[in-house]
């Protein structure tokens, strides 16, 4: 085994060299040495959370366009943001990101705090984004440590610390290299690092900045950092989901309770969420029940036709829905107040989430095959 020729500290400042030629552009980047906007900062890691670049990049400028400044996203209704939002998922985030502007508008006169600790205090601002906003908007030394940073992280020093526990170990290790000055520059250039070149599967070793230092590039088994715990098989849950026509060809929507997942958006109603993968006749029951709840007393045994489930993973189960097909006659009415009703063109003014966009899609090119039983 070769061992690395050069010396830790030389770390730094490969990285920061590599930066200045090769940084990515990117929507919410400044480069060479402009300021950057700390809104623009925010808002970019938090629609990145859990979401990649390509995906984001649409949604950032939206955001811009509709809200220039943290103020204007605060004084602006928290339905428009959740409707501008639908399709990022994560839903949580966008809420949060609504609730953090009102409070930096409200207790900040619209101006980011500087510091990690007040930074921590925000909603939806854990420690990852914290450091990350201090980093590149205040070019503070914090340690931004994410998920590319972890994976460099490990290889180059070789660190056996199992994921997720060994995140303290890892973050130590990262904050032995961070440098004083350019943090921002420093942490955006590892994630454009981890993101193009040391990949989780065939990293580019010979393109990288710090192949000479690399522990795992010398020991030649790149391929087995970072290590992870073994992950544990995610549960089932299933339900109904009615697709509620009426004559005029409008869908029957309703708002999800406010906490919870996909809390406050737009849904086709469904049954609960039950912890199994069987369409069994207690749950055609519940659908039959909460079409009740909605004044359609007529029997769905002939009208309501089911189409084949559509499948959706959260993060910590996956998701089973099956379309129920519900046409009314022009006569008859849904009695609740708490229901919009809205053409598929008009979807696009509501904050629907994907898996409702996937339930549209699956009814749109699916037959009705069986009866509600
Ligand atoms: S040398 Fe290879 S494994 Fe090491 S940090 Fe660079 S890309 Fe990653």
């Amino acid at each position: 085994m070769k061992k690395p020729h050069q010396k830790m500290s030389k770390f730094p400042e490969l990285i920061l060299n590599w930066y200045d030629q090769h940084a990515r552009d990117l929507p919410w980047r400044v480069k060479g040495g402009g300021s950057v906007d700390p809104y623009h900062v925010w808002l970019s890691e938090i629609m990145l959370q859990q979401t990649t670049v390509p995906t984001v990049g649409p949604y950032f400028q939206k955001f811009l366009s509709l809200w220039p400044t943290v103020n204007d996203l605060a004084l602006a209704p928290l339905d428009d943001v959740l409707t501008a939002w639908a399709g990022l998922g994560y839903y949580a985030r966008a809420r949060n990101l609504y609730k953090c502007a009102v409070i930096v508008r409200q207790n900040y006169g619209g101006i980011f705090p500087k510091s990690e600790d007040a930074l921590l205090e925000l909603p939806g601002i854990g420690p990852y984004t914290a450091a990350a906003i201090a980093a590149i908007a205040f070019d503070q030394p914090a340690v931004v440590v994410d998920g590319n940073i972890e994976r460099i992280i490990t290889r180059v020093f070789r660190l056996d610390a199992e994921l997720p526990k060994g995140r303290p170990e890892i973050a130590a290790a990262a904050g032995g290299v961070t440098p004083k000055l350019r943090a921002g520059d420093y942490a955006q250039a590892l994630m454009d690092i981890g993101s193009r070149i040391c990949s989780p599967k065939k990293p580019k070793c010979n393109d990288c900045p710090v192949s000479d230092l690399c522990v795992c590039a010398h020991a030649d088994d790149v391929g087995i950092y970072p290590k992870k715990a073994p992950k544990k098989q995610k549960p089932n849950r299933s339900a109904i989901v009615l697709w509620i026509c009426n004559a005029q060809g409008q869908l029957l929507l309703r708002r999800r309770p406010e906490k919870g997942l996909l809390g406050g958006m737009m849904e086709f109603p469904s049954t609960e969420w039950r912890t199994d993968v069987v369409l069994d006749g207690a749950m055609r029951g519940e659908a039959s029940e909460l079409l009740q709840n909605f004044g359609l007393s007529r029997s769905a045994d002939t009208e309501v036709s089911c189409l084949k489930p559509i499948k959706h993973t959260f993060t910590h189960f996956h998701l089973h829905l099956h379309p129920y097909v519900v046409t009314l006659e022009p006569d008859e009415q849904v009695m609740s107040n708490e229901v919009v009703w809205a053409l598929p063109t008009e979807f696009t003014e509501y904050a629907l989430p994907t898996l409702m966009k996937k339930v549209e899609k699956a009814v749109a090119v699916d037959q009705p095959v069986l009866p509600l039983i």
